[in-house]
């Protein structure tokens, strides 16, 4: 589903991404973790093209990103992504926000979207906070909320950049849930997190990152079990 092969990236003089070698088969889990600082986000935004990427090349259901606009619509649709701070719209409703894409990128009418919408809601479960605003939801819903307007563009795969680092830890369990879920129904995600009993729920490679480089990717089992890298488990000690 999506291939980066020999990714290289600089903000100025700072090399941010070494030659960057990852695939996500259709369906497959991919969890990144690696300390601060150390690219993953910066990943998942070249994967989403919020980010251009220097050299290498990144693929997305065949097609290659690159910096002709027609690319990245054709393959906008194909990915959903799911941010840190939620980034719902404030003025709108709940439902106005899962509405808006559904009309004014894929031309559903009002109807079909909002009923769209409500299945989505349903599938994470808070079917009654339709009509509210965001700031009425918890931290919890918000980011509910933030998986149901992803779903409702119907991707092929969803990126998640921290999704639950921004949360009380009350409501972290909540967002890992609905996530488990849609993995266990067969979404492709891509998954940056420290969350590690989640990853070994569902992840069906583990990559860690450090540096701007991908130290070490594999099965988790291996991973956690028995990582080859002093880097992998200094970090890991630290986090589990
Ligand atoms: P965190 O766990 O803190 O989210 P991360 O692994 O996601 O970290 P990135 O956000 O990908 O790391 O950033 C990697 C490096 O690139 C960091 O050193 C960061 O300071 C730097 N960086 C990120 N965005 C920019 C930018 N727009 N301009 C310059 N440097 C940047
Ligand atoms: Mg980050």
């Amino acid at each position: 589903a999506i291939e980066l092969r020999g990714v290289n990236k600089w903000y100025d003089t700072f090399h941010v991404l070494k030659d960057i070698n990852l695939t996500v088969a259709s369906g497959e889990k991919v969890v990144i973790c690696g300390p601060s600082g150390s690219g993953k986000s910066t990943v998942v935004r070249c994967i989403n093209k919020l980010e251009p990427h220097d050299t290498g090349i990144i693929r997305v259901f065949g097609q290659e990103i690159t910096n002709d606009p027609r690319s990245y619509s054709a393959m906008q649709g194909d990915l959903g992504m799911v941010f840190q701070q939620f980034n719902l719209f404030p003025h709108l409703s709940v439902l106005e926000n899962l509405t808006l894409g559904p009309t004014k990128a894929l031309g559903l009418n009002r109807k079909e979207a909002e009923e769209r919408a409500r299945r989505y809601l349903e599938r994470v479960r808070i079917p009654d906070q339709a009509d509210k605003r965001p700031s009425q939801l918890s931290g919890g819903q918000q980011q509910r909320v933030a998986i149901a307007r992803a779903l409702c563009m119907e991707p092929k795969v969803l990126l998640f950049d921290e999704p639950t680092s921004a949360l009380d830890p009350e409501m972290i369990a909540e967002v890992l849930d609905v996530m488990i879920t849609l993995a266990q129904d067969g979404m492709t995600m891509v998954v940056v997190t420290h969350e590690m009993g989640f990853a070994r729920k569902v992840a069906d490679k583990m990559v860690f990152m450090d540096g701007g480089e991908i130290v070490e990717q594999g099965p988790p089992d291996h991973f956690f079990t028995n990582p080859k890298s002093e880097r992998c488990k200094t970090f890991l000690s630290q986090i589990l």
